[in-house]
Parts: structure tokens; sequence; C-alpha cells
């Protein structure tokens, strides 16, 4: 036994990991189920580091330094499943299982009490950047028992991104925390990326502007609050040509956006949590519409525009849109972030949001400056009800509005679908809102349920006879 960590998947990712740990001089014992990949991984980076390279996954166990510490980073669901089962039967008591793939937190919930009962840390460790950054430096969350952070934390933490010298790795909390602060991250990102899209479209459908012309407001925009890695690849992917038509790719390209479900266990998750993530749920939505290949047929030709555009202004409005940009992301994450606080609290997770916001500033996909600004909030106050509630976002947002909400109008009165900036600011006026009509929903609720509703003047509950001729109130 000589490897300090082991890695088996030696897939896009798996491998990329190996390599990262390798590099920061970490002894890596590697396995594959297909052994030639292995092999591979060994002929084409062996000496980048110390590998110990095994064909069989008896021999990879073998290979590890007690308490041993494995990585799996295969497929998520069944193969996640069979290589646990497999890794479990050879392990001892103390060693530490670690899944890196995007498993969903329930199942990961589920392992870890399966492990724990074998006497086997089993930790639920998010990570993000892709390929690359698993190479480079990842952003990282891991889950499971703090105990097992203390022999895995430091080896994971070398190999994360780092930001002014601190890791984007930390202990998330216990059992299926990681995973699920990995899956509100991806979730995040669906809505960064809409956002983003719903720019686009209204610069190039308001202002007429080219994808190259776009590609460079976006350049300068970056150098401001919007700052980030997705409007940074969003530049890249306005400004290419298609080699063969000598078009903009981005009008080549089908638009039919995919995904493959973080998004949507983000959204079904905040239902159960009856958290309103109405940022990240109109962007899965909006992917979903996108794809939804026979209702968009049979739409195609419905009444739309019912004003043309003419925008006087040219560079107001390009204000006014990147505004609506910002204020909207800034409500996307504040939800994404109180869907985290309540599971925490229903799942008794000890999450800070400031460490969320600072492991994300470097290495993943929705690394950005405004994380910085973020951690900072949670920073100042750890409780803060609503990112909406820190000084600095309120005072983004309150100068966002009348942009904003020209913007929203706009896009309405000119039938451009806008389903995050839009439902964002509703969230915005909902949220504040001195009265909500759901004080009618509770009385019709109590008419056809008998299901009963408070008073703002007294104490109690309260039930209307509705069905009698006086309707007198009754005290349940
Ligand atoms: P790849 O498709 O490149 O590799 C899959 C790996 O899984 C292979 O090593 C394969 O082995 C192994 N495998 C599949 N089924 C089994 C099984 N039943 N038993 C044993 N091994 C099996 O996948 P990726 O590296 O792209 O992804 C791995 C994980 O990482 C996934 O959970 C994915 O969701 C996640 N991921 C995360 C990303 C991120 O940004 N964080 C990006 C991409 C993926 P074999 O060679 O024998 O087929």
């Amino acid at each position: 036994s000589s490897a300090d960590i082991g890695v088996t998947g030696m897939g896009v990712m798996g491998r990329n990991l190996a390599r990262n740990l390798a590099r920061h001089e970490h002894r890596v014992a590697i396995h594959n189920r297909t052994a030639s990949k292995t092999e591979d991984v060994m002929d084409q980076f062996g000496d980048e580091g110390t590998f110990v390279p095994s064909e069989s996954l008896e021999d990879f166990v073998s290979s590890l330094t007690p308490p041993r510490v494995a990585i799996v980073m295969v497929q998520a669901g069944a193969a996640t499943d069979a290589v646990i089962d497999d890794l479990a039967d050879l392990l001892d008591e103390g060693d530490i299982i670690v899944d890196a793939g995007n498993a969903l937190f329930t199942d990961t919930r589920r392992r870890e009490a399966a492990l724990k009962e074998r006497g086997l840390h089993f930790v639920g460790c998010g990570v993000s950047g892709g390929e690359e950054g698993a190479l480079w430096g990842p952003s990282i969350m891991p889950g499971g028992s703090a105990d097992s952070y203390k022999r895995l934390g430091p080896m994971l933490e070398s190999i994360s991104a780092h930001v002014d010298g601190e890791p984007c790795c930390t202990h998330v909390g216990e059992d299926g925390a990681g995973h699920f602060v990995k899956m509100v991250h991806n979730g995040i990102e669906y809505a960064d990326m809409q956002v983003i899209g719903e720019a686009y479209d209204l610069l190039r459908r308001g202002l007429g502007l080219t994808p190259a012309e776009i590609s460079e407001i976006f350049a300068e925009w970056n150098k401001g609050d919007l700052d980030s890695y997705l409007m940074e690849v969003s530049t890249e992917v306005l400004r290419q040509v298609d080699a063969e038509t000598g078009k903009p790719l981005v009008d080549i390209i089908v638009d039919q956006a995919g995904q493959k479900g973080t998004g949507m266990w983000t959204v079904q998750t905040a239902l159960d949590l009856a958290v309103p993530v109405t940022g990240i749920g109109e962007a899965t939505f909006a992917r979903g519409l996108s794809s939804a290949v026979v209702q968009r047929d049979a739409a195609a030709d419905f009444e739309g525009i019912a004003d043309e555009w003419n925008i006087a202004d040219r560079d107001a409005f390009i204000e006014d849109v990147r505004q609506a940009l910002y204020a909207s992301k800034i409500i996307a994450y504040s939800q994404g972030f109180n869907e985290i606080q309540a599971a925490a609290t229903e799942y008794g997770w000890d999450i800070s949001l400031a460490d969320m916001a600072r492991i994300w500033r470097d290495g993943c996909i929705i690394r950005a400056r405004f994380l910085g600004d973020v951690t900072k909030a949670y920073d100042k106050n750890p409780e803060l009800p609503l990112l909406l509630a820190d000084e600095y976002f309120y005072n983004a947002v309150k100068t966002a509005l009348p942009h904003w909400r020209r913007v929203v109008s706009l896009a309405a009165l000119h039938g451009v679908p806008a389903p995050v900036f839009s439902s964002s600011l509703s969230y915005y006026d909902g949220v504040r809102a001195d009265r909500l009509p759901a004080a009618l929903i509770q009385g019709q609720r109590d008419y056809f349920g008998a299901h009963t509703y408070k008073r703002v003047d007294k104490e109690g509950t309260f039930h209307t006879l509705w069905a009698t001729e006086e309707r007198g109130e009754v005290e349940s």
C-alpha cells in the first residue's frame, strides 16, 4: 500500500482529477473497469506524477494507504451504486468512499446512511468546472462527516482553484449537503445562462445588432459588475463565425437547449421545500420550451408583435438591458441561497452561505466577480433572510429598477420572451409587497374547502359559514 488516494473511473473527469492530484504530489492509485483506459492514462500522463495503476479493484484497494480514500468518478445512478457496492466489500472500517459524480443528494443521503452502518465514511462531493476545472483547479463541494474531511479535505483543497490563497473547497455539511449545494450551483448556472440569453435576444431584436456587435457589448459588460466566466463564454460564442457558411455560428446552431437534469432537480427540490426559485424555474422551463418542437411548430404562425421596435437612444437601451440582467441575476442567486438555507434547516446541515459563495468565486462554471460581493454580504450577516436584504445588493437592485421595469415592459410590448427578467421583477414586487392577493386565495380556500384563515386584527383561526344566509364567522 503506497498511494495516498485513489480514483476509479478513468473517464474524462476521473483521469483529470487523478492528474491534478498527481501534479500536487499526491501518490494516486488509478483504476478503470476497462483496464485499457488505465494503461492509456499511464502512457499519456504517467510522467506527470506518481501513479499506482491497477487492473483489478482488489489491487486498487490494496494499493491505498489506510485509512483509505477512494474517489469514484463514474456515471451517476446505477453505475455509481455498483462501484460503491464492490468497493465497500473490499474496504475496512474508517475508510472513505468519495462519490465525485453528479449524484442526486437524496441518493447520497441513502448511500451515506447505508455505508455508515458498515463503519465506512461516504462523501458525496460536488465538483464543478468541467473537464478543464478537474485538471487545473475545480470548485469542490464535499459533504459527509466532519471526521472524513480531516483526512480528505487537505488533499481536495490542494487541487481546487484558489482565490487570494484561499481554496475553492470547504466542508459543506453532513451527508448529502455537498451534492445538494452542487445541485443548486447548477440550477443557478441555468438562470445565469438564461439571463445572458435574454439580454442577447433583446439587444438583437430591439436594436437590430449583429451577434458580433453584441459580443463587443458583452465584452464591455464583462469589465464591470457582470464580470463572469459565463459572460466571457457568451462573448466567444457570439463572435464565432461558421467556417462553412460564413454566418455567425449562433445562427447555425439549432435553438433547442439540452439539459442533463440538475436544473430540474433544483426546481423539484425547491417545490418540495416550498422555496420560490422562480429564476432557476423559468430558466429550466425555457430550455424545455425551446425543445418543445411539436408545440413550437403548432404555434409558429400565432399573432405576435404588437409594436415595431423603435429605440431612439441606443446607449440608454443597452444600459437598460444591462441593469435588467444584473438585477435578475441578483434575484436568481438570492433565491438559490434561500433554497440552500431551507434545506439546511430541513436536513440539519450547518452550511455557511458565505463559504458557499467563497468557494464559487473560481474554478466553477458560475465563477464571477459578483460572488466576492455575495461572500461579503453573508460574512457581514450570516442570517441574511435574503441576499436582497444586504445593503449593497439592495442598492444595486434599487438603481436597476427603472431600467428593469422599462426592459420588461418593452419586451412584453414587442413580443419578446424574457421569462427570467420578468418573473424576477414579479418576485421582487411580490416579496416587497405590503399586501398580496394571497388573502383572496385564503378566502377561496375557506369557501370551497373550509381550510380556514387568520385575521389581521386578532389571534386565532377562523372559518366563514359560507353556505348559510348570514355567512357568520366561527373560530375553529
Ligand atoms: P465518462 O463517460 O467520460 O466516463 C464514464 C466512466 O464511468 C468510465 O470510466 C466508465 O468505465 C465508468 N463506468 C460506467 N459504468 C460503469 C460501471 N457499471 N461500472 C464501473 N465503471 C463504470 O464520464 P465523465 O468522466 O464525463 O463523468 C463522470 C461523472 O462526472 C458523472 O457522474 C458526471 O455526471 C460527472 N461529470 C461532472 C462534470 C462536472 O463538470 N462536474 C462534467 C462531466 C461529468 P469504462 O471505461 O469501463 O466504460
